[in-house]
């Protein structure tokens, strides 16, 4: 898969939250999301590797959490084109191009 198509799959895998208001995607995500569990416990992860990219940041940190695909919405949603650090799963750089395709599909009306 190209850049391009995985970007437009990730966006339109959102589609099934369009409806969800920001509140109840916030609660789901700030009871449920692996990195709050995380913070909470004041147990972060304890990576020696200072080199890792923010994509291999998104992948270590994310790839097991249950609500990645609402934290990506509600990020897309709150920070938009400004978003910066590790969110949802992805790098800045990768959320950037997502939303790029995620806004066009909501100014064009959801397709779910
Ligand atoms: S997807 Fe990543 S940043 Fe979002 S709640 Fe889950 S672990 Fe945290």
């Amino acid at each position: 898969m190209n850049p391009e198509n995985y970007y437009e799959v990730v966006a339109a895998d959102l589609d099934r939250y369009a409806k969800v208001p920001d509140d109840v995607l916030l609660e789901i995500v700030t009871r449920d999301g692996a990195c709050m569990w995380l913070w909470a416990n004041d147990d972060g992860p304890d990576w020696e590797d200072d080199e890792i990219t923010d994509r291999d940041a998104a992948a270590r940190l994310c790839a097991g959490c249950s609500v990645r695909r609402l934290c990506l919405e509600l990020e897309l949603r709150t920070a938009g084109e400004d978003t910066v650090g590790v969110w949802g799963g992805l790098s800045q750089e990768d959320r950037r191009e997502v939303y790029r395709v995620w806004r066009a599909r909501r100014e064009g009306g959801e397709r779910s």
